[in-house]
């Protein structure tokens, strides 16, 4: 089954006792039993919930793991991930990850004795210099969050083999209709599915796939231990967001590469970062390991100043945090996303104030491109 077909197709489809087409919204906590323990495979909605599993289910498909686990964010999914581990156990990670994840690791999971170290994972030989006696797993955000740096999934993979660790790829930039790390010999992927996978900033959500059995039945076990579940209206949402998916992705891939090629001609523009250009530094790897470079792009104006006159007079980005919706989004990352950052590490990574991102929607390109140049216009 290909992919925009697995999207309408895959998981469970409709409900069997109905005939309903889209799978209904099983709003309920407890299940009767006929007798002590004796069910029809639901007790209780932390443990399992029929939506929820239908979600999890399609998750599973597109991403081709052996299941699939929602929950009630992205951070909630990455900590479920990260409680596979024990105190003591010394994690690597891409070093322009996702602030939420660079803080949970550094400000909570530490003090649990979960270690950390930071690492441009983007470069192979970086990753193995970080390996420790403790080392049990690298943790790789691929394309990244706001530079969009690329790291070489396979290759990762190979290192991970030779010492003994777990892979694990935060898919949000990305999501399985572009490219699917489990197929590269990748343990676990997940997602923020608050950002493309839902689509149309309505829902707060995460998701994770995992490959093995082993891996299922101990997430399932953290899921159930821990409770971070996804709800039954969120879990629809989702699967509902999911459909179109594949639309969504070419659609704002399209209008990415249109604004690209507009940015390239603009003097105000200093530097765009985007793994779909030649010019980026691992593009041959973003097209080797994924079937398209997104809808994310990052480009630097120079300052503070102008980065805030180009937010002030946009009328179709919207100003806020998050991405991967049908309406376009910007952002100064230095000031929004990545502010729990501190700001020496920040700009050493090149998170300048002048850093401007933009999740680039669905909407007609003509429009967006004629936004960002009267925005950028003196
Ligand atoms: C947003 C995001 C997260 C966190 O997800 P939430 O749903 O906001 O909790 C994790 N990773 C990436 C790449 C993200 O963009």
């Amino acid at each position: 089954m290909k992919r925009k077909t697995m999207m309408i197709h895959g998981g469970i489809v409709g409900d069997e006792h109905t005939g309903a087409v889209s799978v209904p919204i099983y709003q309920v906590s407890t299940y009767k039993q006929e007798a002590v323990g004796k069910h029809k495979g639901y007790e209780y909605s932390r443990t399992g919930n029929p939506t929820r599993f239908a979600l999890e289910e399609l998750v599973k498909d597109l991403e081709g793991g052996e299941r699939g686990f929602a929950f009630g964010s992205g951070m909630a999914a990455i900590t479920a991930v990260m409680m596979l581990f024990n105190s003591g156990d010394h994690v690597i990670l891409t070093d322009d990850v996702y602030g939420g994840t660079y803080r949970v690791m550094t400000k909570v999971l530490n003090r649990l004795g979960i270690e950390s170290t930071f690492v441009d994972t983007s470069s192979l030989e970086e990753i193995e210099k970080a390996i420790q006696p403790n080392t049990k797993a690298i943790y790789i955000e691929t394309p990244t969050n706001p530079l969009l740096k690329i790291t070489d999934i396979a290759g990762a993979v190979e290192i991970a083999r030779k010492h003994n660790l777990m892979t694990i790829v935060d898919n949000t930039f990305s999501t399985p209709y572009w490219q699917q790390p489990l197929a590269l010999g990748v343990d676990i992927v997940l997602h923020s599915a608050t950002k493309y996978i839902g689509g149309h900033s309505d829902v707060v959500a995460g998701l994770v796939v995992v490959k093995s059995e082993k891996l299922a039945e101990d997430l399932h076990f953290v899921q159930n231990s821990t409770g971070g579940v996804l709800g039954p209206q969120d879990s629809w949402l989702l699967m509902r967001g999911i459909k179109t998916l594949g639309l969504r992705m070419e659609a704002t891939e399209r209008n990415a590469n249109e604004i690209v090629s507009f940015l390239q001609e603009h003097p105000a523009v200093e530097k765009i970062y985007y793994p779909g250009l030649p010019s980026h530094p691992n593009h041959e790897i973003a097209k080797k390991q994924a079937d398209g470079f997104g809808g994310m792009i990052s480009f630097d104006v120079g300052s503070e100043e102008k980065a805030n006159q180009l937010l002030q007079k946009v009328k179709y980005f919207t100003l806020a945090e998050s991405l991967g919706a049908v309406e376009s989004l910007i952002s100064v990352p230095a000031k929004m996303t990545h502010a729990s950052i501190p700001k020496d590490r920040r700009e050493a990574l090149g998170i300048t104030d002048g850093l401007v991102r933009i999740s680039v929607g669905i909407e007609d390109v003509e429009d967006l491109i004629a936004d960002l140049k009267q925005a950028l216009e003196d």
